[in-house]
């Protein structure tokens, strides 16, 4: 969506509002209470009744917007700004944007969108050719962690591990200058060491229908092939991996160079809803305009599906 449609089809919180309103319509509203689907709409108060047990049910509450003292505005705002761009905003950046002062609200904000694009992607599984590698981010050192000698140079920085999966078909007979392999999804997780567990875990959960995986001949992949049929690891000389790792390498600089043009400092405990982020909008390079309209159908069905998903 263009900035102009945007604020033509959002001038104020009402028209905000009742596209909210629409899409929760469309997602379908659950009560809290019997688990009833059936409800009226009470315009006088903003509400929705269960037809069979009465409970009301809030436009916001079961939804990412729930408890939100935030304008619906801010919240649309915020989305256009996430979706618009291949870029990432910092929260402190649209806080700035919104006018708004203080932090904190918006803070959680943001943090809740990225959350809501990461639980959307759970939703798939990698399947068919993977390629997998891990990637090392830069974020602070732990409070905790603090107290302990600095290392020389990026002293108060340390390295995250971040284990990347892309789908990466071989195409047949590419046109010049096109590239080898073809991507499909990819995903980033966040993990706390490389051991083969931990890996096998990973690889597990998020590639369950992988048929086929390269990798380089890290001893952490060495149990793979128990689990994906095609194991092809090798020794992968630093000036290769583009050539063998080619989408996992373009995706882990990628990232890397927009959480550097975006934040000062990450926390280790935040890196993953940027990557929720980074992945998400990676998943649905081709949806252009139609990409704020699906953040806003996740935003409004998230809680439910979530419901539905763990009990
Ligand atoms: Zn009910």
């Amino acid at each position: 969506m263009s900035l102009i449609s945007f604020i033509s089809e959002f001038p104020d919180e009402q028209s905000c509002k009742n596209k909210f309103k629409e899409y929760r319509d469309q997602a379908g509203v659950v009560c809290a209470k019997c688990n009833g689907t059936q409800h009226y709409w009470k315009s006088d108060k903003e509400q929705y009744e269960c037809k069979k047990c009465k409970t009301r049910t809030t436009l916001k509450s079961g939804t990412v917007l729930h408890k939100s003292k935030l304008p619906y505005r801010y919240w649309f705002i915020t989305m256009y700004l996430l979706t618009s761009t291949k870029k990432s905003f910092s929260a402190k950046e649209i806080q700035r944007q919104l006018g708004h002062k203080r932090y904190a609200p918006i803070w959680h904000m943001v943090h809740k969108l990225r959350k809501t694009m990461g639980t959307r992607d759970e939703e798939y599984v990698l399947a068919g050719r993977i390629e997998l590698d891990e990637g090392y981010f830069s974020t602070e050192i732990p409070a905790e962690e603090k107290d302990k000698p600095l290392k020389r140079g990026r002293g108060s920085q340390k390295k995250s591990k971040v284990i990347v999966m892309a789908e990466s078909e071989v195409v047949e007979s590419p046109k010049p200058g096109k590239k080898p392999r073809r991507v499909g999804y990819l995903k980033m997780k966040v993990i706390d060491d490389l051991t083969r567990e931990t890996i096998n875990k990973c690889v597990k959960e998020l590639a369950t229908d992988a048929t086929e995986v390269d990798t380089d001949d890290s001893t952490s992949y060495t149990e793979i092939k128990n689990y994906i049929p095609n194991h092809n690891s090798q020794v992968i000389p630093k000036d290769k991996v583009g050539e063998i790792l080619p989408w996992v390498h373009i995706a882990i600089s990628n990232a890397k160079r927009q959480l550097l043009n975006t934040y000062h400092d990450i926390k280790p405990e935040y890196l993953q809803s940027y990557l929720d982020e980074f992945c998400y909008k990676f998943n649905r390079r081709y949806f252009g305009e139609s990409l704020f309209n699906r953040l806003l159908f996740a935003s409004v069905s998230y809680k439910n599906e979530f419901r539905y998903k763990y009990g």
